[in-house]
């Protein structure tokens, strides 16, 4: 066990979490305005609810990172890290870590194709990230 939080459900984002224990990721999407990242039960625009989930392709590239040399909780193993913000193949931003790579800053490039996978913290599957083609588990 790695020490690291594990996420508990809200009711906003129940589904996120149930879809995720089947290693994929699922969002809310309003029809007209996109997808609604972090999961609300309505559409900040307009106010639609309930939204309906469709699923990602697990599919995106890097759009920003830094190397964390401060150990988050559970992360004392792991200094320095990679905290990555991911553009998704379908748009929305997500965060996370990057494995798979030396932690270095010539490891990787704005806009390097990465994939997700999962995560296990106590039977929560949390999205993580790694490099296309890696095989790298936690
Ligand atoms: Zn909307």
């Amino acid at each position: 066990m790695s020490g690291k939080s594990v996420p508990s459900a809200t009711p906003e984002t129940r589904q996120y979490w149930e879809h995720t224990a089947q290693n994929e990721v699922w969002m809310p999407k309003c029809e007209q305005h996109g997808w609604v990242f972090p999961p609300r039960p309505h559409c900040p625009t307009c106010g639609t609810r309930p939204l309906a989930w469709q699923q990602l392709s697990g599919k995106g590239t890097i759009a920003s990172f830094i190397i964390s040399h401060r150990a988050g909780v559970g992360y004392q193993d792991e200094v320095p890290y990679f905290i990555i913000i991911v553009d998704t193949a379908e748009g929305p931003r997500m965060v996370g870590n990057l494995y798979g790579v030396p932690v270095t800053p010539e490891s990787v490039t704005i806009g390097m194709p990465v994939e997700v996978f999962f995560e296990d913290r106590e039977g929560v599957h949390v999205p993580q990230w790694r490099p296309v083609g890696s095989t790298v588990t936690l």
